[in-house]
This record gives C-alpha cells, structure tokens and sequence, in this order.
C-alpha cells in the first residue's frame, strides 16, 4: 500500500517541519505550501489525500482557499486557526472542512486527527440509507425508490445519483463525477455524464413530475438540489 500524502499549508517553517516530521514518523508522505496563492496549482497538479490548511497565510488566506478547494475537489481538510473563537465563525461559514485545530496544538493530536478522518473515508459504505424527500437511495441492495417504488437504474446512474445525494446541494464537476463513478474509458466524457444525467433526470422526472431534482450549474456542473425536500 502507497502510504498517504498530507499537503501542509504553513507559512511558520516551524511549524510545517514539525508537523511534517510528526506525520512522516507516522507512515505518511508529507509535502508543504508556504504561501496561499500558490496553494490552488499545487492541489491541481499534485492532488493529496489530506490538506491541512493554515488560516492567515501570505496572499490568500485558508478561508479562501478551502472554497476554492471545494469547487473542484472533496479533499479531507482540516483548518488551523491561531483563535479558539475563530472556530465558531468558521463553522457559520460552512466551509466544508472536515475539522479544526486551534493554535498551539499537540502534532501528535494533528496525527490523530488526520488519522481519524482518513478512517472515517475509508469504512465508505453507506451503513443507512440515504434518504431526501421522497427519494431513498439504499446503498446496500443497490437500489432507489421513490415513494416506496423501485426505480430502475443503470450502475452507472446508480452511482451518479449516489455522489451527488451523499452531499445535496454540493456542486459537481463532471470530472469528479467520473472519477467517483470510476472505471470508465475518458474518451468524450463529457459527454457521457451528460447523457447519464439526462437519462437519470427523465426516470427521476416521470415518478417526481415538475420537480428539479438534479440541478445544472451552469460552467460548473450538476447537483442535487434537496430543496425537493
Ligand atoms: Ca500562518
């Protein structure tokens, strides 16, 4: 097994080598950013497992960039803010990180955490079902009702619908939609999920007249929008 790469934004070179030696002990690959506009082509070209992410930081800051982030990546990020109260602004901000270390911390505590988090992703199956108004996607069986009534899905639709309700009103690029469906030839995708989508949103639409149920965000791509609630 590869063992996983943190991306540490850090602009405190103490700090970074610190945690970086904390996490390198505990079996991972660490690579580090020292300043915040540099931090977005980083991510692209060398995607990470983890991202922990300084908040005050030369050029743009964690806030901005944990936004930017989540345009295009579901990257696990954990937020270092250097105020305890900062936390409770940043929770109202709905970010989207995964969790918060307030300033000075313990590495061996960032170990935990990021270990913590990186389990949490890997027991993936869904152990409930997902449920949002009257669509119940049952992961484990495979199957989606809508008012109690099968609705018969291709694998693939099956699993768009299952990215896309497991984060409702999350936006997806239709790159990421591939890569978290998987195992297909990358010729004219586009395309294809295009057309899943379309096919998906027709059986969606014949049992749910009227409704908006997958959204299209214009250059961006598709969500599920749980105001159907
Ligand atoms: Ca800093």
């Amino acid at each position: 097994m590869t063992s996983k790469h943190i991306l540490i934004v850090e602009d405190e070179e103490k700090i970074a080598s610190l945690l970086g030696d904390y996490l390198k002990s505990a079996g991972f690959r660490t690579s580090t950013q020292n300043h915040g506009d540099r931090v977005i082509s980083q991510v692209k070209k060398d995607p990470s497992d983890l991202i922990l992410l300084d908040i005050m930081l030369p050029g743009k800051n964690g806030i901005e960039l944990c936004r930017e982030i989540r345009q295009f990546s579901n990257v696990p990020i954990i937020m270092i803010t250097a105020r305890v109260e900062e936390i409770d602004r940043l929770l109202g901000l709905e970010l989207g990180a995964d969790d918060y270390i307030c300033k000075p911390f313990s590495p061996r505590e960032v170990v935990a955490r990021v270990k913590a988090i990186l389990r949490r992703l890997h027991a993936k199956p869904l152990s409930q079902n997902l449920v949002i108004g009257s669509i119940c996607l049952d992961d484990k069986a495979h199957q989606v009702m809508i008012d109690k009534q099968v609705l018969d899905l291709t694998p693939n639709e099956f699993g768009l619908l299952k990215v896309m309700m497991s984060q409702p009103n999350r936006v997806f690029s239709r790159n990421e939609l591939i890569n978290r469906i998987q195992g297909y030839d990358f010729e004219g995708y586009d395309r294809t999920i295009d057309t899943h989508i379309k096919n998906l949103r027709k059986k969606i639409a014949e049992r749910l007249p009227g409704q908006e149920i997958i959204s299209t965000v214009y250059g961006v791509g598709y969500k599920f929008s749980a105001s159907a609630e």
